[in-house]
């Protein structure tokens, strides 16, 4: 059976998801296709939880990224009906050589974002859950929070459908060639028309288009645990603990939610992953290393029990800048992608991005063109 629509969008992750979302928005007729689901198991987007902050340190550009971001969120879970953010404030922790709160207090004050500074007593004071140790002030959103990833793109996608976007599930055939593309083929044989082709397939990108994202875009093994606390005990969950991250410890954790467990991430960029045929089973190095983290960090969970563990992948670009640009050799696709470890909070950002170029009424952020990414790996942006 062959669709033609205004837009094809391949992808319905976070990116693919809104974008098909903001394009429906905009008047155009859309069809939206996912190889395994939206919010699937193996899609970057497909965990249980991801942090919504507004801090980025230097890179401010990002931090109005997700200003712009958030109400389209809250709109979207009140129109669905679903509580699917917890206000559980995020705490930035810092070390004495680290001048990345100093900057984030400047971009939080200069977009009218309420923070809280504290120093090491304080710290010690609100949150004595915590052993601090090299850490020696904090910067706190308390209106920032935590989003229910997997239900969350899942939202939008049925918002997306109840405004007749045309979703299915089937897997696309890469497009080849030069020039316009005029339709693509699914692996079930269907052909799916449309004017403009967006492919936001997260991890699988560089697979789809290795001569153009192959070295540009990189998928990395990400582990993520759950650890229980005691019966009836309260303080890893909201309000008394907050989402925190410590960057330069290569560590952030979220509170207890819907009785899930303490969750521990790792953010040093793990080995190379296939998102597709990877065996998601948790090491039991990233396990140990969790465990020493606890160990260190929280002592109350030192010895918890384990309750749910998960391998996800980062899609890296160099920095931690995304893609957005034209295919180089075919003039009506899109690429997008490269959320890295960051990418989830700007998902309705990214849409409107991608509305704007295809309606031709916006420049191009140059961060985003294929000609700012680099095949070096530096990462810059957390
Ligand atoms: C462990 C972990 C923690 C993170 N924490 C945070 C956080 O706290 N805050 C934050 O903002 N971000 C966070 N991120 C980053 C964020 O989750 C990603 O940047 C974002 O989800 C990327 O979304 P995406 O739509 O680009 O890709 P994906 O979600 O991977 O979506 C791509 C989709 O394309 C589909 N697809 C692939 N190939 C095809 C094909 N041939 N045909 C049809 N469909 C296809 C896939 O099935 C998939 O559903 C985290 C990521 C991980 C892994």
């Amino acid at each position: 059976m062959s669709r033609a629509s205004d837009v094809a969008v391949i992808g319905a992750g976070v990116f693919g998801a809104w974008t098909a979302l903001q394009l429906r928005r905009s008047g155009r007729s859309v069809t939206l296709v996912d190889a395994f689901g939206a919010g699937n198991t193996r899609s970057s987007s497909g965990g249980a939880t991801r942090v919504f902050r507004i801090g980025y340190g230097r890179e401010a550009f990002y931090s109005g990224w997700a200003q712009r971001s958030f109400s389209p969120w809250l709109d979207l879970f009140r129109d669905a009906r679903q509580e699917l953010f917890t206000r559980t404030g995020v705490l930035w922790m810092a070390r004495a050589d680290d001048p990345s709160p100093d900057v984030t207090i400047e971009t939080l004050r200069r977009l009218r974002v309420p923070f809280e500074t504290l120093d090491r007593t304080q710290l010690e004071q609100r949150y004595p859950q915590f052993t601090f140790g090299p850490i020696t002030r904090g910067v706190l959103e308390p209106d920032a929070g935590v989003f229910m990833a997997r239900r969350a793109v899942q939202a939008v996608v049925r918002q997306a459908v109840k405004q007749s976007v045309d979703y299915r599930v089937a897997a696309v055939r890469p497009p080849n060639g030069n020039g316009s593309i005029d339709a693509l083929v699914t692996s079930d044989g269907d052909r799916i028309t449309a004017g403009t082709y967006v492919f936001a397939c997260g991890p699988w990108l560089p697979k789809l288009f290795p001569a153009v994202l192959g070295d540009r875009l990189h998928s990395t093994r990400q582990e993520v645990f759950f650890f229980g606390s005691e019966a009836g005990d309260r303080q890893f969950a909201p309000p008394a603990m907050p989402a925190w991250m410590d960057l330069a410890g290569g560590v952030y954790g979220l509170p207890d939610l819907e009785g899930r467990g303490f969750k521990v991430g790792l953010d040093h960029h793990g080995p190379p992953f296939d998102p597709e045929l990877g065996e998601r089973l948790v090491s039991e190095d990233a396990l140990q290393v969790a465990r020493l983290i606890l160990a260190r960090r929280v002592p109350a969970l030192e010895t918890a029990p384990l309750l749910e563990a998960h391998v996800c992948q980062y899609s890296n670009s160099w920095n931690g800048d995304f893609v957005i640009d034209r295919h180089p050799d075919l003039d009506n696709v899109w690429l997008v992608g490269g959320g890295s470890g960051h990418g989830f909070k700007h998902g309705p950002a990214v849409g409107e991005y991608v509305t704007a170029q295809l309606d031709g009424r916006a420049t191009p952020e140059a961060r985003f063109t294929l000609a700012a990414h680099r095949r070096s790996h530096e990462r810059r942006i957390f």
